[in-house]
């Protein structure tokens, strides 16, 4: 089956994506990864690609279309994709729903990772990392330990403060959350809290694909 595995910045998609890899056998579609990957190629896309990110633009939806169809003609890895991130709106919907028909497939299930956005802020906006060995902390859940590397230097990713994390759930809100009522109506949405431990969720995924 296909999945897209739904929910806000934050909440654990791709913990749980890497889950149903390792559990199930799925081949992960995130439209980062793919744009990375055709960048390491010799292609005219990866041209195309390159010097739109250079002039710091975004990358077209037509591009984004080209790089997923190509998966979704990928016999290895038919019926078995996670699409993580990827649709964000309800353009992008319409256009993987074209697609997956003319490749004879088909969404089984949207799996709905709910969160709270007051927890969601603080997960994010309060990620830290040491400065000297990488490893990461949360100021709110997570904190660093008085002895980690002696130095007590930890840094804070500049998009990870409150206002810019207020404005992408905003952003999640307007365009992305739609895309569930659509598949509602198909009945293909599944609640899941994401706010129990992430093995926790791990397991209820795993009763979710195996029934
Ligand atoms: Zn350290």
């Amino acid at each position: 089956m296909n999945i897209i595995i739904f929910g806000p910045p934050g909440a654990g998609k791709g913990t749980q994506s890497n889950f149903l890899i390792q559990d199930h056998g799925m081949f992960q579609v995130s439209t980062g990864d793919l744009l990375r990957n055709e960048l390491k190629k010799v292609s005219e896309l990866s041209k195309q690609i390159k010097s739109i990110m250079d002039a710091g633009k975004l990358v077209s939806d037509n591009i984004i279309y080209s790089l997923i169809e190509k998966k979704l003609s990928d016999k290895e890895i038919k019926n078995k994709i996670i699409f993580d991130g990827f649709p964000r709106n309800l353009d992008q919907v319409s256009k993987l729903e074209l697609m997956l028909q003319k490749h004879d497939q088909k969404i089984s299930k949207v799996l709905n990772l709910k969160v709270d956005y007051s927890i969601l802020i603080k997960r994010l906006s309060g990620r830290i990392s040491c400065s000297n060995c990488k490893k990461t902390f949360n100021e709110f859940f997570d904190p660093p330990p008085s002895n980690c590397c002696q130095k007590q230097e930890f840094i804070k990713r500049s998009d990870d403060n409150e206002e810019t994390v207020s404005k992408r759930l905003k952003t999640y809100d307007n365009e992305t959350l739609p895309i569930l009522e659509f598949y509602k109506k198909q009945n293909k949405v599944v609640d899941i809290d994401a706010m129990k431990q992430i093995t926790e969720v791990r397991k209820e995924i795993r009763g979710i694909i195996a029934s």
